[in-house]
């Protein structure tokens, strides 16, 4: 463990009365969940174009059987558990350390976790939506599970249900909320994320454009390593977020 850039975000932390956390796939690599572009990753089973191909929402207009299938082998995720490092984000915003998080995740892990501000900009994956736009009922996963075809459908008014996940060709959720907690954060704390996915990259851009208080901690090159005040790279997340979240207690912050 890097002791002396773990002892730096401490102290960052330590003086923050905003601090946002930013996570992508990586944070729940270590719950079980791979992430796309890792070895274990669909990305690079599959190829990026395949899975773009059908994860977007024109395709599945077309042929929502097609996508169900997809998404049944490769986005239903089983049932896991939070991982350390959700936990400890968790632990952190319960003691005023961590003001809220902005996720691309769609397993539903900061929730689950308890965390309470949570922003989830690309949908929760166990949660399903009628199309119909007068209807928009919700769904849970139990209904599509024991749905009697491959394509479940409202129980109200027959309408096709999407899982509530934003596809490719769709807007994300909760566009301007996410960008105002992260501009406005004192400090940005990412985890897990290589920030090549837009819109969310281009928010902390934003932010690293204004500010110098970006730290990222995640296995491998981001986007923005050059413009992080603190990187961590390597190492178990959840023991580096156990291990600041313990400093900042014994410091009494
Ligand atoms: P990404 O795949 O682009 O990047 C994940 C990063 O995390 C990579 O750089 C990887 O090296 C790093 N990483 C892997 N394990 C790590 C660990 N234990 N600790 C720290 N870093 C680790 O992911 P992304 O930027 O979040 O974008 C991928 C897209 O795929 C997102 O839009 C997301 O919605 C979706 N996705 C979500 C899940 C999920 O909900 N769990 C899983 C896969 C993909």
């Amino acid at each position: 463990m890097d002791m002396n850039a773990i002892g730096k975000v401490v102290n960052v932390l330590g003086h923050s009365r905003n601090t946002i956390a930013v996570t992508g796939a990586g944070i729940s690599t270590e719950a079980g969940i791979p992430d796309f572009r890792g070895k274990d990753g669909i990305y690079t089973k599959l190829g990026e174009n395949r899975v773009m191909n059908i994860i977007n929402i024109h395709a599945f207009n077309q042929n929502p059987a097609e996508f169900y299938d997809f998404h049944r082998k490769y986005f239903s995720f089983p049932p896991v558990e939070p991982s350390k490092a959700h936990k400890i984000l968790s632990e952190m915003e319960k003691k005023g350390r961590l003001k809220g998080i902005v996720t691309q995740n769609i397993d539903g892990l900061h929730e689950k976790a308890g965390s309470k501000k949570v922003i989830a900009i690309h949908g929760t994956s166990n949660r399903y939506i009628c199309m119909n736009t007068g209807c928009q009922a919700l769904y849970n996963q139990d209904y599509v599970d024991n749905y009697p075809a491959a394509v479940p459908l409202c129980e109200k008014c027959e309408g096709v249900l999407k899982p509530d996940v934003v596809l490719f060709g769709e807007n994300i959720k909760d566009y301007s909320q996410a960008q105002e907690m992260i501009t406005s954060a004192q400090v940005l704390l990412v985890i897990g994320s290589s920030l090549t996915v837009y819109p969310l990259a281009g928010f902390v851009k934003e932010f690293s454009t204004f500010y110098q208080d970006l730290i990222i901690i995640n296995k491998g090159r981001t986007q923005l390593d050059h413009a992080a005040l603190v990187k961590i790279d390597g190492g178990n997340t959840g023991d580096t977020l156990e291990e600041i979240n313990r400093q900042m207690d014994l410091r009494g912050f």
